[in-house]
């Protein structure tokens, strides 16, 4: 008796734990997928996202100085137009 007791309790502290790191797991994929879309910046001229590691350049926006302007590869290479959001600027 005493020893199925003991196991009933130790099996409910288990699935306690359990759930517990499954529900961390989940929390840390969430995050993580969260950080994932935040990082995901997308290209100003073309508006395709750059994947990470690519070469691309980012800089403040010469005329507001306050919207990061990003543009892949590509865009830089063949001067493409890029418009602040924030000012509207132009530029290549
Ligand atoms: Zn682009
Ligand atoms: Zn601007």
């Amino acid at each position: 008796m005493g020893v199925v007791c003991l196991f009933g309790v130790y099996g409910g502290f288990l699935s306690i734990a359990v759930i517990r790191e499954l529900a961390k797991y989940f929390a840390n994929k969430e995050v993580s997928v969260m950080s994932e879309k935040l990082s995901l910046v997308t290209c100003t001229s073309c508006g395709k996202p750059i994947p990470p590691g690519s070469e691309s350049t980012k800089f403040l926006c010469p005329n507001c100085g306050e919207i990061q302007i990003k543009r892949d590869g590509k865009c830089r290479k063949f001067g493409r137009l890029f418009k602040c959001p924030n000012c509207g600027f132009q530029g290549p």
